[in-house]
């Protein structure tokens, strides 16, 4: 291949830019970046090398080493690892294959603010490098390949890139930054031993660095020691040393291990520049020997609500890498947990399809699932308090301390991220079904930050209250003023709102909490059993009887928009409102189905009129009933959220009143 120069990609110009410019003041990440390639690319040869040992050839150690030149402001990061061909440099740094990081960039606002904390939840890879140098020079041979094989990638971190062939003896990629007159800090021994120590101390593959030595300075004169010596300086001694621990965090004990070096980790898996929430690490024996390290991250990322993204867990056996996102780790409603898996008793040729069947893999998957619920109870256990118990994180940040004083503990922080996903788990995993009801969170009428879980609505129900009431509707301001909520109002009876998407289906999987059913306000007739007073129950039998003749006209007008017309007596100030059938699919959920393009039962809704309401009350002489029937339909669609089938004849009946 003679050499060729050829545009990034839309999207990796982008990205170069924001890098370039929003990570400024966090520079020295780069350096995790590059380590972290370079170890997923030993992890790669290892793993390609248990079938294939000739790809290790002469040189089976698989390491990294980092060097500087001052004079040449470089540094250089090169790996043993399973190299680039030249086709794979032209197509892994020169596009972006993940579709994450393509949504990512396609969210950049262009305010720099914004988009360096958005990028915090993004990993910026290879590219990061560009944050200290001006120029990259890749050179490159993929393990396997003959040594003319060889590639050498060249940018300048604007709109191109040069590749060409060249000859290569070793195998592997070493990447050259030729750093800006800004960044020459990092030409320095001490400054990158830092920086290693601090983020890829974990990392199981040795990083080498030449050592450096003190040199005592020259005697001037070597007659004259009165004339003293030239000053000392560090010299290198063309000896390499290894200047991180190698061992793989997780196989160490958990009191050699101190919270800064599990969020480091944590970073260094997630790619997430903000620390986790929480983490839980245990070694498992028994049937399935394993050690699991799950992490709880603080935000969720964007693509969260795609459960086609990849989960976050890392699947190792006895120590050697086997897979990212291996999915069959946990179940979908989790794939917000991050972390590493290491097996004793797997095979190391397992595939994804023999994970998805095999079944000490669903022993993992049940261990793990029982540990991050374990987890969530922790953190909502000790919500309010300091965490310093044990299996919660300990050690407050300033800003946590703040959040706690105001009343917003961790567990609150976690629910407001992810507690839409781990709903999802009430219609997922009916075997943890009970703990995660309990784990569950809502706003309510009377409380209006989304704290109250069903033991707390419980605790506050009303004497001779015998339902735990809620609604659904597509936002809070809607689910609040809902009409169908009046009576309960009146009566000072707390309803739960539930304005999640996925509220609707999670609950038609949840018929009770602790004995008592779970009543949605918007479905089947009302019935506040014991709340209501037998002077209440014998005025509204009296009114169903005299309207029995307007309700009879109404159903005839309304034949093809409702199901029934009734009397209701959860109305005070509206005039009418719209429920199902008790067993019948919310209009919430069949709209929602509808907007997502799939194919919802037609629900006619049940209007229910409000007898007291003078407008009802005027209904009967009118001469224009048909179009006044019509308003009061349309008129409880649209405050619940929905829209008249045909809103231009709502609007001419309402302007011939009008007028
Ligand atoms: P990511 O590592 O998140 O996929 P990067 O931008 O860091 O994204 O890298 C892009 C791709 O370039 C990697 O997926 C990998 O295929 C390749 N790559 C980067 N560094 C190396 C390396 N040291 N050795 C081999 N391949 C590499």
């Amino acid at each position: 291949m003679t050499k060729q120069t050829l545009s990034f990609q839309a999207e990796v110009a982008q990205l170069l830019h924001l890098v370039t410019h929003a990570l400024y003041s966090n520079k020295e990440i780069f350096m995790r970046e590059l380590i972290s390639n370079a170890s997923d690319a030993c992890d790669k040869l290892r793993f390609e090398a248990l079938d294939k040992p000739a790809l290790l050839e002469e040189a089976p150690t698989l390491e990294v080493r980092v060097s500087f030149n001052k004079d040449a402001k470089t540094l250089t990061i090169a790996d043993n690892g399973i190299g680039l061909s030249q086709e794979e440099a032209i197509a892994n740094l020169g596009t972006i294959a993940k579709s994450g990081t393509k949504d990512f960039v396609s969210k950049l606002s262009g305010d720099q603010k914004a988009d360096s904390q958005l990028i915090g939840q993004f990993g910026v890879g290879f590219y990061s490098g560009f944050i200290v140098a001006d120029k990259i020079t890749v050179e490159s041979r993929r393990a396997g390949l003959p040594t003319a094989e060889g590639v050498r990638w060249v940018s300048g971190g604007s709109g191109d890139f040069e590749v060409e062939s060249i000859e290569r003896a070793q195998r592997g990629t070493s990447v050259t930054l030729h750093l800006r007159d800004d960044a020459l800090e990092y030409a320095n021994n001490w400054k990158l031993k830092g920086i290693i120590a601090k983020y890829s101390d974990h990392i199981s593959l040795p990083i080498l660095m030449e050592k450096e030595e003190w040199k005592e300075g020259e005697p001037i004169d070597k007659d004259d020691p009165s004339k003293g010596t030239t000053g000392g300086g560090m010299v290198m001694t063309g000896e390499w040393e290894t200047v991180n621990q190698a061992s793989a965090l997780w196989t160490r004990a958990k009191k050699d291990i101190t919270p800064e070096q599990y969020q480091d980790f944590y970073k260094q898996i997630s790619h997430d520049h903000t620390d986790a929430l929480a983490h839980t690490h245990n070694r498992v024996e028994g049937n399935q020997e394993y050690t699991q390290l799950l992490y709880i991250p603080s935000k969720a990322p964007m693509d969260l609500y795609n459960r086609e993204r990849n989960s976050g867990l890392k699947l190792y056996v006895k120590r050697v890498f086997i897979m990212d996102d291996a999915e069959a780790l946990l179940p979908g409603y989790l794939r917000f947990v991050k972390g590493v898996v290491d097996s004793n008793d797997l095979p190391l040729n397992v595939s994804r399809e023999l994970l998805q069947e095999s079944r000490d893999v669903k022993a993992i998957r049940e261990g793990c699932t029982k540990r991050v619920l374990g987890m969530l109870e922790d953190l909502a256990k000790h919500n309010a308090l300091p965490k310093t118990e044990e299996g919660v994180t300990d050690v407050l940040s300033a800003e946590e301390k703040a959040e706690q004083e105001a009343g917003l503990g961790k567990y609150d922080a976690f629910y407001t991220e992810f507690g839409a996903v781990l709903k999802e788990g009430l219609g997922e995993d009916f075997t943890n079904k009970d703990r995660l009801a309990k784990l569950m969170r809502f706003s309510s009428t009377t409380t209006d930050t989304v704290t109250v879980s069903f033991a707390d609505y419980k605790a506050r129900m009303k004497e001779g209250q015998e339902a735990i009431y809620y609604i659904t509707a597509d936002n809070a301001a809607a689910a609040k003023n809902s009409p169908q909520l009046e009576v309960f109002k009146k009566k000072g009876i707390e309803v739960l709102l539930m304005t999640d998407r996925v509220d609707e289906w999670a609950l038609n999987y949840v018929n009770e909490f602790d004995g008592t059913p779970l009543q949605s306000v918007a479905k089947g007739a009302v019935d506040l059993g014991k709340l209501q007073d037998e002077e209440e129950k014998k005025a509204a039998e009296e009114a169903a009887e005299t309207f029995k003749p307007l309700l009879a006209k109404l159903k005839e007008a309304l034949k093809d928009k409702a199901e029934d017309v009734r009397v209701t007596t959860r109305l005070v100030d509206s005039p009418a409102c719209l429920v199902v059938q008790d067993h019948g699919m919310s209009t919430q959920l069949a709209r929602m189905l509808k907007q997502a393009g799939q194919t919802a039962p037609e629900v006619k809704p049940v209007l229910e009129v409000n007898a007291d309401h003078p407008l009802v009350k005027k209904l009967e002489g009118s001469v224009n009933f048909n179009d006044l029937a019509h308003i009061l339909f349309d008129q409880a669609l649209l405050a619940e959220g929905g829209m008249p089938t045909d809103p231009a004849a709502y609007v001419r009946r309402v302007n011939a009143l009008l007028v």
